[in-house]
This record gives C-alpha cells, structure tokens and sequence, in this order.
C-alpha cells in the first residue's frame, strides 16, 4: 500500500512557506491506518518495548494503537501543564526560543524498555528531548519510530544511537 498516496500536503500552514504533512487523510482511511499499525509493529516487533512513549498530540494516535498491537502499556508526552500528577520535565530549544515537555514521575520503573513514537520527525527536536526525558530516568530507549520522516532536516542527528524506523520519506 502507498501510504504517502493518503498523506495529504498542505502548503503555507502552519506559516507561509512550510508544506504540512497532513495525516488526518491517512487516519481516515480504513485499510491506510490499519496498514500503517501494521507495518510499525511489524518493523518494531524486534525491539520489545514494555511501553511505548508518543508525544503530543498526534504521537497519542499512532502510538496507542501501537502499544495495544505489541502487547506494551501506553505513556503519553504533553505539553506543560496538562499531566495532573508529578511530573519529569525537559526544556528543548525551538528556532526561536525553548519548549519543555512532561512525562509523571511515576509512568515507569528504571530499566524498563521504551520505544518513543511520533508521526513525524522534522528537526528531531521534540524527539531528542523525549529521549533525554526517557534516559534520564534510567530506562533503557530501544528505538523510535516514526510514520513520516523530513530527511533534509537531519533530525536523525538529533538522537541518541538507537535503531530507528520511519515508514515515508519526504
Ligand atoms: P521536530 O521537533 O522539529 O522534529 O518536529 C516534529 C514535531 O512537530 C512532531 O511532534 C510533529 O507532530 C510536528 N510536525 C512538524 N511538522 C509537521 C508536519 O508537516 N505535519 C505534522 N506534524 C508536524
């Protein structure tokens, strides 16, 4: 199945110039999104994640189905301030300025195996600090997956050395 073919790309949003990967065409499609769970846990099933790590928002969609499909618990990403237990905070840098994200404190146990899901890696900034969050605490990243990767972005450089799976290239 050609996944990119119900990928729709929105030109100058959200700020002129930049072309939105838009997935909302890909989700709507029943045997596209059932194609692309699919195919992650197939290119993912090595890694044997405990749990799954998606960012906001649209890791939460990819990465939920992910983690029932594996057979791994679910542990959501978000943007400050939304988490209402304690939490772990990371400070990223943006092209202008710093965002910061928040995972709780009490989400896993040292040690345990996290594959961190997003729907796209641009600059790999959100990812990388996933990462730090995720290795900081101790666990152990076995891999990030990705359904759309930006190559001319290098966002890749931006990780740690661990596997890393992407379904589309742009
Ligand atoms: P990065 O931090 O620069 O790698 O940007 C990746 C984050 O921005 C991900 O959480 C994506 O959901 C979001 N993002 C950036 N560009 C797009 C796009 O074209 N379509 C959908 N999401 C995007």
């Amino acid at each position: 199945m050609d996944i990119k073919a119900l990928i729709r790309e929105i030109p100058d949003f959200p700020k002129p110039g930049i072309v939105f990967k838009d997935i909302t065409t890909l989700l709507q499609d029943p045997a596209g999104l059932k194609y692309t769970i699919d195919l992650l846990a197939e290119k993912c099933g090595a890694f044997a994640p405990d749990y799954i790590v998606g960012m906001e928002s649209r890791g939460f969609i990819f990465g939920t189905p992910l983690a029932y499909r594996m057979g791994a618990g679910f542990i959501p990403v978000r943007k400050p301030g939304k988490l209402p237990a304690a939490v772990h905070s990371v400070e990223y840098e943006l092209e202008y300025g710093t965002d910061c994200l928040e995972m709780h404190k009490d989400a896993f146990t040292t040690g345990c195996r996290i594959l961190i899901v997003d729907d796209l890696i641009a600059t790999g900034g959100t990812a990388g600090a996933t990462a730090k969050l995720v290795q900081n605490i101790g666990c152990e990243l076995v891999g990030c997956a990705f359904v759309i990767e930006l190559t001319a972005l290098k966002g890749r450089q931006r990780l740690p050395d661990v596997p890393i799976v992407t379904l589309v290239e742009y």
